[in-house]
């Protein structure tokens, strides 16, 4: 082939795909990957000696502008999707939530207006269903036209953004006609809103109480009545953040039953533990997040369960506060924002703490924070793997690079970083978003470009 033939070439770098790594050069042309071999020649040839070339990471859960607990999650999308560029990631699905009163349509256009002409990466919407009624489940036809194929429920947040069961049943029967997939944010609003009321009489209004109100028992419940839902209708769930290992427990137990249920789990949940909330305030409410932080028990728990695959997805559930909005709880921990950053780190934490620490293999890191999230949120096959025919969203990553993660050299909007002072092994190097330079040796280049809104197929 005549050497203008491709617009670039990377060449010696290690592909690591999900299932296989193998070293090849990766020919672009107009933004895809067109061949994978030896001896192309083009214009542009860059050497990625050294490096793995990764799938651009996927992040399928993220809270962008959002508006909650009587703030907003402070990164929007310009800011959010180029603190994800820095850390490898060139999609997210952001949830779309659905305001009181609000149609279907009218959430979509909200979110659409957030990201259209900011967003530098490409992106997705589910759709929060926080309001249900006859219209909406009307509505939720004209979703797969729009390019939506995942719905969120929430089973707790009482008096917000719970969905009561009986509308649950009611969503889960259309949903089984549509094939929409939903995703669930297990945890029993029932009894949380019990012990948060029972705490804060009780004078225990400090941080560490907000997992004490949202206990483990909580989300296994939760999942259980999900996963029997599941079974009546026979509709597969996707459950987000799971944070336990009694919450694994319950999935293992209803797997063995025959019901599908797909796994997400978060960095948060497979690296920090709940001694954090053993901190005075402001150090403990940066941690405020639900489900919450648990013990080292469930970290093993859940890292042997993304190893064995029985976990699929790593996502982020990326809705950062800043402590000044935190200190909305200073005196009463239900009223903490709940959140914390995390769309900069996941491809870096997840290498490091999890191939590098022998727990999963380097495959299995880009199965679960690249392939599986583009399969789960029907991106496949243009997203998720280095291949031919896939959008050249690539990460030239250097596997050896020592650094210390630190809220001074990351990009989220936000004034702390969860991970602070973690060692690091794994670095991204350069991020390219279909065949164009985001990240370029560390820096972010992107600042002209723009993602595409993703028109997402089916999943179920
Ligand atoms: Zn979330």
């Amino acid at each position: 082939m005549k050497a203008d033939v491709y617009d670039l070439v990377i060449k010696n770098g290690l592909i690591v795909n999900a299932d296989v790594s193998f070293y090849a050069d990766v020919a672009i042309k107009d933004g895809k990957i067109v061949a994978l071999g030896s001896f192309f020649r083009a214009a542009q040839e860059i050497d990625a000696k050294g490096l793995y070339l990764l799938p651009g990471g996927i992040d399928i859960h993220t809270h962008l502008e959002m508006p909650f607990m009587s703030t907003f999650s402070s990164d929007n999308f310009e800011s959010g999707s180029k603190a994800a560029a820095m850390g490898g990631t060139t999609t997210v699905v952001d949830y779309a939530m659905q305001e009181k009163g609000d149609s279907l349509s009218a959430a979509l256009k909200k979110w659409h207006e957030k990201a259209a002409n900011k967003c530098h990466i490409d992106y997705g919407f589910h759709l929060g269903l926080t309001d249900i009624d006859e219209n909406i489940l009307t509505e939720l036809e004209s979703l797969t036209q729009e390019g939506v194929s995942t719905v969120k429920l929430f089973m707790a947040y009482n008096n917000a953004l719970r969905c009561p069961d009986i509308k649950l049943l009611e969503v889960f029967n259309a949903l089984k006609k549509l094939q929409i997939l939903s995703m669930l944010h297990c945890e029993n609003g029932d009894i949380i809103e019990y012990l948060s009321k029972k705490l804060v009489n009780d004078g225990n209004t400090a941080p560490i109480y907000h997992s004490v109100a949202h206990t483990a028992e909580c989300e296994a419940e939760s999942i259980n009545r999900a996963a029997i839902y599941s079974k009546i209708f026979d509709l597969p769930i996707y459950i987000v953040h799971l944070s336990s290992k009694e919450g694994l427990q319950v999935i293992y137990d209803h797997f063995k039953r025959g019901v599908r249920i797909f796994t997400e789990t978060c960095p948060q949940y497979l690296i920090l533990d709940d001694s954090l909330y053993n901190k005075e305030f402001l150090e403990a409410s940066k941690y405020v997040m639900s489900p919450p932080l648990r013990g080292k028990d469930s970290i093993e728990a859940l890292w042997k369960a993304l190893a064995c695959g029985m976990i699929n997805v790593v996502a982020t559930d990326h809705c950062p506060f800043f402590l000044k909005q935190k200190e909305l709880g200073k005196d009463d921990f239900t009223k903490i924002p709940n959140g914390a950053p995390g769309i900069e780190t996941r491809l870096v934490l997840i290498f490091s703490e999890g191939v590098r620490k022998g727990r999963i293999t380097k495959e299995q890191f880009v199965k679960c924070c690249c392939l599986n999230p583009a399969k789960l949120a029907g991106l496949y096959p243009s997203k998720g793997a280095v291949a031919p025919n896939f959008d050249a969203d690539l990460v030239l990553f250097d596997p050896n690079k020592k650094w210390q993660i630190m809220k001074s050299h990351l990009h989220e909007n936000v004034d702390y970083t969860p991970y602070e002072g973690i060692q690091v092994t794994g670095a991204v190097v350069d991020v390219l978003l279909r065949g164009q330079w985001l990240v370029r040796e560390g820096s972010f280049v992107g600042g002209k470009i723009t993602g595409n809104y993703l028109r997402r197929t089916k999943v179920i």
